[in-house]
């Protein structure tokens, strides 16, 4: 008989308890102890949800209280220096020093970097390596918690982050490795291993049957340098684990040239993803699974929230089972579930019930795993109802005239290759440009939001809720964006924006308004540490009943003879911010999103809009993590864009605007997006940028962020100067834009206003020094 497994779990709690413990620690309204009780209360909650959906292999330790990845640096000891660890336990101080940084009489330290984990939207801590470092275990937690689900009566799986992917998804800081010669992976896999050793060891000692390890770095394009440090790291953990059985786990795409690597291992067992892409069926038919393994058949996609066709998968395991025989498989979802919402019941009756029956959520997809491993062991018969209930969803979704809207799709084959271009090129645009806008060298402006202050967030809720009426919040809404207005004329800005106040979040505002969208209310999942967003669920076919932005930026734009730029969400990003529909290719979806967008520009333009800023934010964290595969997303993703902004006249300039500086790999899909400025992330790595443009001539304008909006620091206008001459070293001055690095929307009005009031006397010095002005 085959068995049932799951990997991970949501962590955040039913109606989010995690987040209120950890603010209220944060704030010092909730005491240490109950903080563990009530994450304690989570787990708790957890483990009996999966031990009545019949799943056999339960997780522990894939809780946390911030980060996997941090529990691990915590795990072992990975302290970097600054932090003035003494070495003994890592206390929950620390550990949330790391996370969030701190700023005390006991410490002044920055939290370590974050970034987002592969392809996802979840950010996790990037640990820090240097020469020479020291590793020592230095907590408790997976034996807390596997102890902790035993007196529960379950008889759980620990997870560990595995020790390559450790090393493998950390950083070097270049201050810490002059010379650049230093290779975690070569010098630091010993000692990092022994005290995996020790801790597999101590597992095995309390008597874990099986523990699972990550290794998803070996999704992504690996040679023979991973290789042997894989083979070197999993040779001393099978003699370090006793009694138990180790189960080297890998999701979020295929594990090509690793698989003869990873099925020679002397472990007892190998997960793959079988739902991401077909290649890891093809690797087992073609190379065969070894015989003294357990195969752990990722087969329920654990990263999107579509309900699962279970005809499809259970053929898929019939598959597999000729291959392996059921006595060696493990049936699961293709990753944890922390990606996607805990439980469908959670949702309210009412227009959801429309998407409702073609979802399945956390909670839903355990008793598709549950009810997958049954149909393989008893038979189809055993399961027919489940088989029955699942194809009849299927089939309504397919059939539904809300996931297939005729017009639409004639529109979207109708679409020519010159409706992806600007109708003259930049040069020509740049002229009608300038004339119609009559900016001064060195333009100042802002990425869009303004601070989202309490006042603006109580609003909006007591709206949603009812207590406020639409006339109530439409004032309300005027009277923020007339004093921005005047605000930023005060500042002398010279490209103003409205403030986006009226929009809780830049992918939720639109896919509140575009048809093809549903809403959840309690489908949060976790982004980073305790914040959570509500991914919007792309379902069907995309389309605008209404202009959808046009009213706040015309209503901005007739405060002022000033330039008002108006906001907008590209389609990449539109896209990797919801779940989107699994049933058609995602560059179709995205061309669909993008026809609704180009519909917004033409009415924005209609209502006296010169300046239209399209955001794509996302753009970089969308890229496949095989490289052979980014040639065809970036060009389906630049192609929307250009598709949404190109309807745009000569004279009306396209900007957009980028959340990250890493552009090595992407810059000449940026350039091609063609938009008449783009402003980008900067002021953390400007060596790095400067180096991209030094490579790569970028000749449409640019503004690379002259200050971290990141920080609550307000930086001196000369700093800001100083990095503006910085990029004038490879970028030609009279393409710079003056601007801070992202939105503004999660700092205070002080800090945002003497910031600005810098920026704008950093762009006069430098049109009375660089230009004479
Ligand atoms: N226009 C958005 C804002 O200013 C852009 C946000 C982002 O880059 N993520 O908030
Ligand atoms: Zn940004």
């Amino acid at each position: 008989m085959a068995i049932t497994a799951n990997l991970g779990y949501p962590r955040i709690g039913a109606r989010r308890e995690l987040k209120r413990a950890l603010e209220g620690y944060w704030q010092g309204k909730v005491g240490a102890d109950d903080l563990r009780a009530r994450a304690a209360a989570i787990r708790a909650a957890n483990w009996a949800a999966q031990r009545d959906a019949g799943i056999d292999l339960i997780p522990a330790n894939d809780f946390s209280l911030y980060d996997h990845v941090l529990d691990t640096i915590a795990l072992v000891g990975a302290v970097p220096p600054r932090y003035g660890w003494d070495g003994g336990a890592v206390d929950l101080d620390l550990y949330f020093a790391l996370a969030r940084g701190e700023q005390d009489a006991r410490r002044d330290v920055p939290a370590l970097e974050m970034t987002k984990w592969f392809d996802t939207n979840y950010h996790y801590l990037v640990p820090e390596f240097r020469p020479g470092q020291v590793f020592r275990l230095s907590g408790t937690k997976p034996f807390d918690e596997f102890a902790e689900a035993r007196a529960l009566g379950v008889a759980a799986r620990p997870v560990l982050l595995g020790p390559v992917s450790f090393l493998l998804l950390g950083k070097v800081r270049p201050e810490d490795a002059p010379g650049g010669a230093f290779d975690p992976l070569v010098e630091l896999l010993d000692p990092l291993v022994a005290v995996y050793a020790e801790v597999v060891g101590r597992l095995a000692a309390q008597g874990a049957e099986w523990i699972q390890l990550d290794e998803p770095c070996f999704v992504q394009d690996r040679g023979p340098r991973e290789w042997a440090a894989l083979r070197r790291a999993y040779t001393a953990l099978a003699a370090a684990k006793g009694g138990a059985k180790i189960l080297v786990q890998t999701y979020f795409g295929h594990v090509g040239e690793s698989y003869e690597t990873l099925a020679a291992l002397p472990v007892d067992g190998l997960g793959l993803d079988f739902v991401r892409d077909p290649e890891n069926l093809d690797l087992l038919e073609r190379h065969g699974f070894p015989a003294d393994k357990r195969l752990a058949a990722g087969v329920v996609d654990g990263r999107n929230v579509w309900r699962a066709d279970l005809d499809a998968a259970l053929a898929l395991l019939e598959r597999l089972a000729r291959r392996v025989p059921s006595e060696r498989l493990i049936v699961g979802p293709s990753c944890s579930l922390q990606f996607v919402p805990l439980d469908i019941a959670l949702e309210p009756a009412g227009e959801f019930d429309v998407v409702r029956p073609w979802l399945a959520f956390a909670r839903q997809k355990l008793d598709e795993v549950a009810a997958l491993r049954r149909g393989l062991d008893e038979g189809r018969g055993a399961v027919a109802a489940d088989l029955d209930v699942a194809r009849r969803a299927l089939d309504d979704r397919r059939r539904s005239p809300r996931t297939r809207d005729p017009e639409v799709r004639r529109r979207l084959a109708a679409v020519t290759p010159a409706l992806e271009r600007r109708a003259s090129p930049f040069a020509a645009r740049r002229a009608a440009q300038r004339a119609a806008l009559g900016l001064p060298p060195f333009p100042t402006t802002t990425i869009g939001s303004f601070p989202q202050t309490a006042e603006v967030r109580r609003a909006r809720a007591q709206w949603k809720q009812g207590a406020l009426t639409q006339e109530g919040y439409d004032a309300f809404i005027a009277g923020q964006i007339a004093a921005l207005i005047r605000r930023q004329e005060a500042l002398g800005l010279d490209v103003l924006v409205h403030g986006e106040f009226e929009r809780g979040d830049m992918v939720e505002y639109f896919g509140e308004q575009l048809a093809g969208f549903a809403l959840t209310t309690h489908g949060w999942v976790q982004s980073y540490g305790s914040r959570y967003v509500r991914p919007p669920i792309l379902y069907g076919d995309v389309r605008r009943p209404r202009p959808m932005t046009v009213r706040w930026s015309a209503y901005a734009q007739s405060l002022t003879p000033k330039p008002v730029k108006a906001m907008l969400t590209g389609p990449v990003t539109i896209l990797e911010w919801s779940f989107v529909r699994d049933d058609q290719p995602r560059a179709d979806t995205a061309r669909q999103v993008a026809l609704a967008l180009r519909d917004e520009v033409a009415d924005l333009e209609a209502a006296g809009l010169r300046v239209i800023q399209i955001d794509e934010p996302a753009l970089r964290e969308g890229l496949p993590l095989r490289r052979a595969a980014w040639g065809d997303y970036l060009d389906w993703a630049v192609r929307a864009y250009r598709l949404a902004s190109s309807g745009a006249a000569d004279a009306t300039q396209i900007h957009s605007h980028m959340c990250y500086s890493e552009f090595n790999d992407i810059i000449a899909a940026i350039a091609d997006l063609d938009a008449d400025v783009i402003t980008i992330e900067n002021s953390r790595s400007d060596l790095e940028l400067l180096d991209v443009f030094r490579r790569f001539r970028y000749d449409h304008e640019i503004g690379p962020g002259v200050y971290d909006i990141h920080s609550p620091r307000v930086p001196p206008a000369a700093e800001m100067a100083a990095n503006l001459r910085a990029a004038m070293t490879v970028l030609d001055r009279d393409l710079l834009w003056v601007n801070p690095d992202c939105g503004l929307k999660t700092r205070d009005w002080p800090e945002t206003i003497a910031a600005l009031r810098n920026m704008v006397a950093a762009a006069h010095d430098l049109r009375g020094a660089v230009v004479g002005v």
